[in-house]
């Protein structure tokens, strides 16, 4: 946009008006042009947020019983905000518990992390006036952008204090949760060459998204070929485009992974954070996913990142979120900025220190009843030195790998719901259905019935009574 005296005038006006309704203090005086305030002194009695913050900390006291939550969208019946029961709770107040509940240890929404924010309630709130950010781009008057460089700013601190990757001179685009960008990726990627569409690939077992997504998106320019190893071996001396997907650690088993084929890649860095893994060394590939969900938990805000090193693939990443819609939320970018801030408190030390003490916690009780049974296993896991907690640790991957031993229980998912479980199967990530997967970073609650069903089954087992 070309510079406008008039307008910027009529900035300066209204910048000076602000500075007495929202500012006192801070030395006085009317500010000069090109002054900036950057000193926020509180006024001591609050104007129009007094309402919203009431409300805020009116749902927040609604207890639930402690097996539910209520919030400020949640539905209102008789003038009364109902509360979300969490599983196997019920009732007016989330109090009634269902004695025969299975324990839902399907998806991999990270709520184990719940009990860190309502400690920082403090810290992580913030007030959204009605006229926040109403525009398409943040103010700038040479492009058109839609990313908040205080978040930008805060994404770079927060690898450089875990040292998980290499972010500075590197490209940043956001997206609508990771979700956006792995597709994002894809196409910015491929060869866009209809004639010789690129061949996207992963290494089993492997994350449903990713083939879901190649195939719903139906371009002519990609087509997804399933596992590395196999296509590896059927393509051996093809010099054939490829991307292959490298999801380090991996969902489902939490192994860090490194690329099988070696050509194009796209690092999905979901759970590269130090509640999941010892961080051995920062990540430094051509195109890094991050998101949000696995960082601080808030999966229900949708914000991912990509790291990228590129100028043409960066420009086309960027591109596919403008077309796909015009940037991501300026509301969602402002929670993110709050949280970030947060999680950067005390070098971090705060966030990951809840955050591994509750995983660790979370896998010695897993561990304990796995190590009586010899009719399950789960994942084997080896220390590693971690350079954020600067000691070696064993991983504490957000998901157990159980695998059926016994040779006739070649259905692991059916063996477990019979032992009240709910688990995903393991053809869901293209493995055998010997296999499923536990999430272990719901509530506590979830975690809990998750133990109490896992200790009945193997307590069967040691009784040698068959459950199915
Ligand atoms: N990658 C992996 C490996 C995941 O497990 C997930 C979510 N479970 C995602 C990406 C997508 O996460 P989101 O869209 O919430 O960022």
């Amino acid at each position: 946009m070309p510079y406008e005296e008039d307008e910027e005038t009529e900035n300066y006006e209204e910048a000076e008006r602000m500075s007495i309704n929202l500012y006192i203090g801070g030395g006085g005086g009317a500010l000069q042009r090109g002054e900036k305030k950057h000193e926020i002194v509180y006024r001591p009695s609050l104007t129009w947020t007094e309402k919203a913050a009431a409300e805020a900390e009116a749902v927040a006291a609604v207890s639930c019983s402690g097996h539910g939550r209520a919030y400020l969208d949640s539905l209102i019946s008789y003038g009364q905000t109902v509360c979300e029961c969490y599983t196997c709770y019920s009732g007016i107040d989330c109090s009634e518990f269902s004695p025969g509940c299975s324990a839902d240890a399907d998806g991999g929404d990270p709520i184990f992390l719940e009990p860190f924010w309502m400690q920082k309630a403090e810290d992580s709130a913030i007030v959204v006036s009605g006229w926040h950010r109403m525009s398409y781009s943040y103010a700038g008057y040479t492009s058109m952008s839609t990313m908040s460089l205080e978040v930008e700013k805060y994404i770079h601190k927060i690898h450089s204090i875990v040292g998980n990757a290499i972010t500075e001179g590197r490209y940043l685009v956001f997206g609508i949760g990771s979700s956006q960008l792995l597709s994002a990726a894809v196409y910015a990627l491929s060869s866009q060459n209809s004639s010789s569409p690129s061949n996207v690939v992963a290494t089993i077992p492997y994350y449903p998204m990713y083939e879901a997504q190649t195939l719903f998106f139906n371009s002519e320019d990609f087509e997804f070929k399933g596992d590395t190893k196999s296509w590896k071996l059927n393509n051996a001396t093809n010099n054939m485009d490829v991307i292959e997907f490298v999801t380090s650690p991996n969902n489902p088993d939490g192994e860090l992974k490194t690329s099988v084929i070696g050509g194009k890649t796209i690092y999905d860095h979901a759970y590269f954070w130090p509640h999941f893994t010892p961080i051995p060394a920062p990540s430094d590939h051509d195109f890094m996913i991050f998101t949000l969900s696995k960082l601080t938990g808030h999966a229900g805000a949708r914000f991912g990142w990509a790291v990228i090193k590129d100028k043409d693939v960066y420009e086309k990443v960027s591109t596919y979120i403008q077309v796909a819609d015009l940037g991501i939320s300026k509301d969602t970018q402002l929670r993110v900025l709050k949280l970030l801030k947060v999680a950067v408190e005390d070098d971090g030390k705060q966030l990951f220190k809840f955050a591994y003490d509750k995983m660790r916690q979370r896998w010695d009780r897993l561990t304990s009843v796995f190590s009586k049974s010899t009719r399950f296993s789960i994942q084997k896991r080896d220390p590693l030195h971690c350079n954020f907690f600067n000691e070696t640790r064993l991983p504490s991957p957000a998901y157990a790998w159980v695998k059926c031993e016994r040779e006739e229980e070649d259905n692991c998912h059916a063996v477990l719901e019979a032992g009240k479980i709910i688990g995903r199967t393991g053809s869901t990530y293209k493995a055998k259905d010997r296999y499923v997967r536990l999430s272990l970073i719901k509530s506590q609650d979830d975690f809990d019935l998750l133990m109490l069903r896992l200790t009945e089954l193997v307590s069967l087992e040691n009784g040698n009574i068959e459950s199915i």
